[in-house]
């Protein structure tokens, strides 16, 4: 059996064909133009799926940023990185023209899922997600099963208060951790300090921490501590087996990853995510096989 599996963000759309093993048999990326609005991304989504499709591909996962209605395929909830994608009714859109079996998730549950199966996720059951880009998402699965929530927004880590009166975040509240814990957070936080260097992303800020700008070495040990202190935080309220920590930020666990286990010491358990940028669309994938399974 084959599907699809395919991964929304707000830059890229990336498919890939997959067997029920797992086996990537071909893969694909579209960007998504997202500035352009919903019909443009919806039409790049079908130019990524109209490449992979053939008569063999029984359905189609799809894991996309927001807050997705995982029970009807609907998007909630989206930000501005997906201008006009709250309402979408993915499910319906894609039913309607593949005539096959459609299911969407959160990109950051897929994501777990998709290390479940495939990555440093195999052999747990109780997991929290942490994934670090331009913002920072979460994903939380309790014996086997991914926790969504009433309403489609469980395990958005991003947005605990870590310093209350702190950073105005875009969600409405103050210090959330997405403010000082992603890459978007990193640079920010560089620039302030530094005043008048500018300064192009998280990676550059890594660099001069390597080369031992002061600096920059400091935002990384803050980032660190402010990472430390929400794991903390969660081993207390869920006491997962493992913490996989992933996303963009992970590229550069070189400069961090030390640092971050000699803080938490042995309080919790933590490992990097393995399937880089491709997790989503393997859990997207993963998860349509067992909906497959289930609905034979
Ligand atoms: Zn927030």
């Amino acid at each position: 059996m084959k599907v699809i599996g395919v991964d929304i963000g707000g830059t890229k759309i990336l498919g890939g064909l997959i067997d029920e093993r797992g086996n990537l048999l071909e893969e694909t990326l579209v960007y998504t133009k997202a500035h352009l609005g919903r019909e443009k991304i919806l039409e790049n989504l079908f130019i990524a799926i109209d490449k992979l499709i053939d008569k063999d591909v029984k359905g189609i996962g799809i894991g996309s940023a927001g807050r997705i209605n995982f029970k009807e395929g609907i998007v909630e909830y989206a930000t501005d990185n997906l201008p006009g994608w709250t309402g979408c009714n993915l499910k319906q859109l894609l039913e309607d023209r593949y005539k096959i079996p459609v299911i969407a998730d959160n990109d950051v549950n897929a994501a777990v899922i998709g290390e479940m199966w495939q990555g440093a996720g195999r052999g747990y059951k109780d997991i929290v997600m942490i994934a670090i880009g331009t913002g920072v998402g979460g994903a939380i699965v309790y014996n086997g099963e991914v926790i969504r929530g009433r309403n489609w927004s469980a395990g958005e880590i991003g947005h605990m208060i870590l310093y209350p009166k702190g950073r105005q975040c875009n969600c409405g509240q103050r210090g959330c951790l997405e403010q000082y814990v992603s890459g978007t957070a990193i640079a920010r936080t560089y620039s302030e300090v530094s005043k008048e260097k500018k300064i192009a992303g998280a990676e550059e800020v890594f660099l001069l921490a390597e080369k031992g700008d002061k600096m920059a070495l400091e935002i990384v040990n803050d980032f660190v501590n402010s990472l430390s202190i929400a794991i903390l935080s969660l081993k207390n309220l869920l006491d997962p087996e493992i913490f996989i920590i992933g996303g963009g930020v992970i590229g550069a666990k070189r400069v961090w990853w030390d640092k971050l286990k000699k803080t938490l010491e042995n309080r919790a358990s933590i490992t990097p995510a393995q399937l880089e940028n491709k997790a989503t669309m393997v859990g997207a994938a993963k998860l349509i096989v067992d909906y497959l399974g289930k609905n034979d």
